[in-house]
């Protein structure tokens, strides 16, 4: 080599712009490179370091001399070295290259880095090169961060956060998944629509910690109960949907969906101050290869589901025409329902109720019927659930209160003796305390007496939310207003019912008195509700009556006050009228005194 110097010849542009352009002579370009800012080194053709710069030193945290003459390989972690090695060859060659390294620094310790290398070339030949090594760590620590943050994001973004199961967006996406699978390999698959029952209560009534608490006991046991490869994923609320794939019959779907429901069944323990006894409504619909649209599916289990759910059966059902059917006819009547409200649709019948020893008739109710203008009239058992369901049974409560409180003062005006008129609340409303406002708008609006308007309730209505129920009645009650227990006998409390309300008189539900015919039992059941309503004061009514020898036995029994087809049909209030001025001719002469 001529000029000693030669060697470390740096490239003119590495030089500050100042020397050249006032023209002063050029820092001495050994210092340059042992100054600068940035790593450098020089190896030579085989990768020995033939000089490295105190930022080198410094980034490695080895000296100087400790790396010179030493093969730079030897200073990058084991898994880059292979790298290394091709990018030296690529620059002896000629290259300008850059390779991402882990450099190995003392104690283990290890340090991302980007190598960049320029060859200094003589004529063909390659002499050495200059290398900056740049310090990645930064770099990589916000990349690892923004990379952690962007799964976490992704993960958030198709995950529930309650239970950590997929959520509907990530179902969706499997589900369109499985389908085609189906569709390539054969197989069947079920989708099943999962709902629990009365979540509602038990989140209203112990809280949202617990009814959390419910949702995830709920979740784990769903998700442990299928196959890893099965998907389970929370839709919304208390709702839950599964894809079951590889099956090859309905049986297959039958056993998972036992064993969901056993599942599910199982008391939790330790979410409430006692064990909550959970159950829910399953429902299925199966594809397989024929299978094309995959949100169909979601909706055909959702309408199996609440098949399931209406037949108030805690079991699981599978979808079919026939159930779509149903909830065809379930869907409009919920959408043309807004209207039967506001549009003049609603009308009350009135059902005599007669008092057998005085051999009139005492009262009546009111029942509400929908003059639906396409389908025709519509019972109550059908519409007042859906009603429920779709939060209209406020509007139609107050409707039924003012009609029924208005064609009662009507009647006392023309002249016409009423005990009672009784009129059915919503289980819904029972526990919300604007039905007080209802009912006394509706006795103020109609100047009905509160002594003469009766209340309605089943059981099942009040046990759904018995604290707030109780203040509902009480205040009722305060108003004069009386109070009956509807359907008495078929729910679980009955009992508690009596003790714990107050109630004016009990209606006994007409599946005993329907009962009376043929079964001796029906008879010691209404004998027993019979003396123990006289024990606490409380009237009794049975409803249902149909045959002379019913009206004879309960009449034996001392029921006093009865209702039913024997007597009338509920009818519009100019039938109840005609029935109200003529004298009662079912009540047989010969009718045994109670
Ligand atoms: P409910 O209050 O127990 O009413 C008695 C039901 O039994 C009525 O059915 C009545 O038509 C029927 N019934 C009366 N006598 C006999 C008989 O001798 N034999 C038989 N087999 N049935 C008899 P309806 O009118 O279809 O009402 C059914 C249910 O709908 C009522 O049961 C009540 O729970 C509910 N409902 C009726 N009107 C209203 C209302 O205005 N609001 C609310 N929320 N519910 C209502
Ligand atoms: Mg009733
Ligand atoms: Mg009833």
């Amino acid at each position: 080599m001529d000029d000693p110097d030669a060697r470390w010849a740096m490239p003119p542009r590495l030089l500050p712009i100042e020397y050249l352009q006032r023209g002063e002579p050029a820092m001495d370009r050994a210092q340059l490179f042992d100054r600068a800012p940035i790593a450098m080194v020089c190896l030579d053709e085989p990768g020995q370091v033939l000089a490295a710069n105190h930022a080198t030193a410094h980034l490695l945290g080895r000296p100087v001399n400790y790396m010179q003459r030493r093969p730079f390989v030897t200073l990058v972690a084991q898994e880059d070295q292979r790298r290394l090695v091709s990018h030296l060859t690529r620059v002896a060659n000629g290259e300008r290259c850059e390779t991402d390294l882990t450099m190995v620094m003392p104690r283990g310790t290890t340090l991302p880095t980007t190598l960049v290398s320029t060859p200094i070339m003589r004529g063909n030949h390659f002499e050495y090169s200059h290398n900056a090594i740049l310090d990645m760590s930064r770099r990589w620590q916000v990349e690892k961060t923004l990379k952690k943050a962007s799964e976490r994001l992704e993960h958030i973004a198709h995950h529930d956060a309650l239970t950590g199961l997929a959520n509907r967006y990530l179902f969706e996406d499997r589900l369109v998944r499985a389908v085609t699978r189906c569709r390539r390999n054969g197989w069947m698959g079920a989708l099943v629509f999962v709902d629990l029952d009365r979540f509602k209560f038990y989140n209203d009534t112990f809280g949202h910690a617990v009814g959390d608490a419910i949702l995830v006991e709920a979740a784990t046991r769903l998700a442990m109960a299928v196959r890893e490869q099965d998907t389970v994923c929370r839709y919304s609320g208390d709702e839950f949907l599964l894809i079951l794939e590889n099956i090859t019959s309905q049986a297959d779907v039958d056993v998972v969906l036992g064993k969901l429901r056993d599942e599910i069944n199982r008391p939790v323990y330790g979410v409430a101050d006692r064990p909550l006894q959970l159950s829910a409504s399953f429902g299925a619909t199966l594809f397989d290869k024929s299978t094309r649209d995959a949100g169909l599916l979601i909706k055909q289990a959702d309408v199996a589901m609440y098949q399931v759910k209406k037949s108030r059966r805690d079991g699981f059902g599978y979808y079919s025409p026939q159930v779509d059917a149903v909830a065809a006819r379930r869907r409009q009547l919920e959408a043309d329902l807004g209207m039967a409200v506001s549009g003049l649709q609603l009308r009350l019948e009135y059902q005599a109720q007669v008092d057998i020893d005085a051999r009139h008739i005492s009262g009546c109710e009111a029942l509400l019927r929908w003059e639906h203008p396409v389908r025709g009239r519509i019972l109550p058992d059908e519409f007042i659930e859906i009603a429920e369901h779709a939060g209209l049974t406020e509007k139609i409560g107050e409707w039924v209160l003012h009609r029924a409180c208005a064609d009662a003062r009507r009647w006392l005006d023309e002249g016409y003796q009423l005990d009672c008129i009784a009129v059915n609340v919503s289980a819904r409303d029972v526990s919300s305390e604007r039905l007080i406002g209802y009912v006394q708008d509706a006795l103020a609006t109609s100047g009905l007496p509160p002594s003469l308007l009766e209340i309605e309730i089943t059981e099942t209505s009040v046990m759904h939310q018995p604290a707030s129920a109780a203040k509902v009645l009480g205040q009722l009650s305060e108003l004069g207003v009386r109070l009956a227990l509807d359907d008495f006998g078929t729910g679980y409390s009955s009992l508690r019912c009596l003790n714990d309300f107050p109630f004016n008189r009990i209606k006994i539900d007409k599946s005993f008195v329907l009962g009376l015919d043929h079964n001796e039992g029906n008879g010691a059941i209404i004998m027993a509700m019979t003396s123990m309503a006289e024990n606490l004061g409380i009237e009794v009514i049975a409803e249902g009556v149909e045959t002379e020898s019913q009206m004879s036995k309960l009449a034996a029994w001392g029921v006093k006050l009865m209702q039913g087809f024997l007597f009338a049909r509920p009818d519009s209030a100019e039938h109840f009228l005609s029935l109200l001025s003529a004298p009662l001719r079912t009540i047989p002469q010969s009718l045994p005194a109670a």
